[in-house]
């Protein structure tokens, strides 16, 4: 088998403001798999936040290059479980790798993961479309830009963040989703719990701080919306931690090290009565078509990663206002343009 690496520099659609900082483009890592006829892809993105560079994952992937080359494994758990030993300090690059595989192993037996995993597509949660933080009226021109999606995912974590979704709500129906990326208070969080939910919104994503976990037991005890864990839920025990205090995690591939421990802690939130959700990040469809995998696992999911760019390299679901369509294409139905 061999590893190929594709460095990407991406234009984004707009410039993206969440609470921690803007973004104009956006460095991805794409892992190619090759064994025979058969190639498989992954992906992972570089986020300041978390300390990921497209240098560090290269490097991480190289330190284990002669160890991923010369595995043997039928099941790409099979091939993590060898491998994160190596890499368990590179969560990101980890996953990339472990979509790729995902993706191989599909060709390779010639049928969709999901059906590979006895997954049922058939009912399939909603897709929200993401809002960045911006002046007022430019996150109206924003959502209008995708006018028609039955919901939206607003960032927040400004000083105007009531009046942001007072004038959203002028110009839509649509459910809303809040995500602070842990920029408020629990006194906070509880205050506008209320009149968010009045605005219509479903729930508040990783309202505080990711360590503040006495301050998620205050919100927990008063707040008028559930609360989904973002931040504070990275890997496999994150989700018990999380089962007291929030009501759902949003599990995300790069964060968790790849679809193996995903599944893996998507089915134990959902043992734990936690809602389920996964999250994208700003990822081109090759890293999209790794979470439609996982879509029946779930209760919601934020996978607009590939339309928040100016170009996308790949193929793979497509997503029209909301409603995801898988490919009828073995793995993670991927097709790389390059
Ligand atoms: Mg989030």
């Amino acid at each position: 088998m061999e590893l190929k690496l594709h460095a990407l520099s991406l234009p984004l659609r707009h410039p993206f403001r969440v609470a921690h900082g803007v973004r104009e483009t956006q460095e991805n890592l794409i892992v190619e798999l090759v064994d025979g006829d058969h190639r498989g892809f992954g992906e992972a993105a570089a986020i300041p936040y978390y300390n990921v560079t497209q240098d560090s994952m290269s490097a991480s992937l190289e330190k284990a290059r002669h160890a991923i080359e010369s595995a043997a494994w039928d099941r790409p758990e099979a091939l993590w479980e060898q491998i994160h030993p190596l890499m368990r300090d590179d969560l990101f690059a980890l996953a990339a790798l472990d979509e790729a595989a995902h993706d191989l192993w599909g060709q390779r037996e010639g049928k969709a993961v999901h059906a590979l995993w006895g997954l049922d597509v058939s009912a399939i949660p909603l897709s929200d479309y993401t809002i960045g933080i911006d002046t007022i009226p430019t996150m109206v021109a924003k959502m209008q830009e995708f006018a028609g999606w039955p919901i939206y995912k607003i960032k927040l974590g400004t000083d105007e963040d009531l009046a942001i979704v007072r004038e959203l709500r002028q110009h839509t129906d649509a459910v809303f989703r809040i995500d602070a990326n842990t920029a408020w208070t629990a006194e906070q969080t509880i205050e506008l719990s209320g009149p968010l939910k009045e605005l219509g919104v479903e729930f508040l994503e990783q309202p505080l701080k990711a360590d503040d976990w006495a301050g998620m037991e205050r919100v927990k005890a008063a707040c008028a919306l559930p609360v989904i864990a973002d931040e504070s839920c990275i890997i496999a025990s994150d989700v018990e931690r999380c089962a007291g205090v929030f009501d759902g995690v949003n599990v995300k591939l790069l964060k968790a090290g790849g679809m193996t421990p995903a599944k893996r802690m998507l089915e134990r939130a959902r043992e734990l009565g936690l809602k389920t959700m996964v999250g994208c990040m700003t990822e081109t469809s090759v890293g999209i078509a790794a979470i439609a995998q996982l879509l029946p696992l779930l209760d919601y999911v934020d996978m607009d990663g590939a339309l928040l760019l100016g170009r996308d390299p790949a193929e793979g679901v497509t997503i029209e206002r909301g409603v995801v369509t898988l490919p009828d294409r073995p793995g993670n139905g991927v097709i790389w343009h390059g």
